[in-house]
Parts: structure tokens; sequence; C-alpha cells
């Protein structure tokens, strides 16, 4: 499999607006702009990515990228006019979260977090612009192991797998639990879609700061077989 490394060259996060989400107290604002700086000072996000062949089994939810199985109804569905997947790793980068880790005051490190958070977002939205052009696709959308109960964070192990030497690639370690370090990273398998899928269309948990589209519960039913 072709693998690619990128460094998305973002924009650091707009200061007012970070200032205003997070409710950072007047006069704390001397203090946070400090601990602005030395994250977009340290800032250096990454994204490997992958691709790859798929095949799909008639069993309704196996199926294979490259040469890694993966189990899940939606992903079968998905797939179903698909031929090539694009497995990726994108993270904030191992100097932001080293710059996090090594906080003593728990409001500092929170600080940190929240701007590499905003790091991920801009490099994410960045890098699949430059997969879509790089590789010529049409709009790309992703599934994610974990984000579904559909497709549980084991799925994480044959992702990885797939991608070979992430952490020597772009810093990431996948530890025994699933999670990936740093925390601030996002893993999954880029397809392309013209009805922009996204994962939140079929989760039905309330009150997420991140969603990013409604619940559909018809096609949750229906389109997927969701809840049966
Ligand atoms: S609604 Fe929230 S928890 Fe559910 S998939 Fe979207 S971001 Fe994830």
């Amino acid at each position: 499999m072709q693998l690619y490394t990128l460094l998305p060259q973002v924009n650091p996060p707009d200061f007012d607006a970070l200032c205003q989400r997070l409710k950072v107290d007047e006069d704390l604002v001397d203090e946070f702009r400090d601990i602005y700086d030395q994250c977009v000072a340290s800032a250096a996000p990454k994204m490997l990515y992958g691709v790859c062949s798929v095949s799909r089994a008639d069993d309704g939810k196996t199926v294979v990228v490259g040469d890694m199985t993966f189990r899940s109804k939606v992903l079968h569905i998905n797939f179903e006019k698909i031929a090539t997947a694009y497995p990726y790793v994108c993270t904030c980068g191992r100097e932001l979260y080293n710059l996090s880790q090594s906080q003593s005051d728990p409001l500092s490190q929170y600080w940190v977090d929240s701007v590499s958070e905003e790091y991920l977002r801009l490099a994410m939205t960045k890098a699949t612009m430059q997969v879509q052009l790089d590789q010529h696709t049409s709009s790309l959308s992703a599934m994610n192991p974990g984000s579904l109960p559909d497709w549980p964070i084991a799925q994480q192990r044959p992702l990885f797998t797939l991608l070979g030497n992430v952490m020597g690639e772009i810093g990431v370690e996948l530890t025994d639990s699933f999670l990936m370090l740093p925390v601030k990273s996002v893993s999954g398998l880029m397809f392309e879609s013209e009805e922009h899928y996204t994962n939140c269309t079929l989760c039905p948990r309330a009150k997420c700061p991140g969603r990013r589209s409604p619940f559909d519960p018809q096609l949750y039913r229906q389109k997927y077989h969701l809840g049966a």
C-alpha cells in the first residue's frame, strides 16, 4: 500500500474566539495569551494516510481494506459502491502533546489541550482537502472506529496495523485500550461520498457539543438497519 505523510500548514486558531469559547476571565487573558503563544510556536500537526483497495463479503458486515478485515454493518453499506478507501491518522502533533504534559497547573493544561484540539480540527480540514486534490477524488467522508456501537473502538488495531509505523511516521501511538496518544488525534477510513456521510446522523446521543449534523432516525432504521 502506498503511504503518504502530510504536514498541513494551518493558520493559528483565532485568539479572541478561543477566549470566548473557553470563557477566559478578563484578568487571566495575559496568562492565556502566554500559553496560546507557546502553542502556536510548538504546533506541528500531521497526517498519515494510505490508498487501499476495498472488497466486501456477502455477510452484510465484513469489509476488507487493503489486507485488513473490518466488521461493521454501517461500513459495509457505506462501501457498497466504493473501490478505494483512504485509512488515516491525523494528529495535533507530539509537540503540542509534550507541551500539555509539561504543564503542572491543570488550567494551563486544559488551555493547551483546547488549543491542540483546534489545531487538530484545522489540520483535519486542510489535510482532507489535500487528499482530495492529490488523489483526484470527489468529496470525502470518514468513518471512525469507536464513534458508533456498530464499529467498536477495538477496530483501531487493524486500522493501525494497516498504516504500519504510525508512531515513527507521525508520533501517534495506540495504547492497549485503543486510545491514541497524543489524545488530540483522530483516525478512520475516508471514502468518497456524494451524500456527505457523517457519523452524527446515526448517533442518538443527546447534547453532544461535537455534533455536526442532526440524528436521523429514519436513516438509522431504514438504510442502516440499526436499533433493531
Ligand atoms: S453526536 Fe457526538 S458522540 Fe455522536 S458521533 Fe457525533 S460527535 Fe460523536
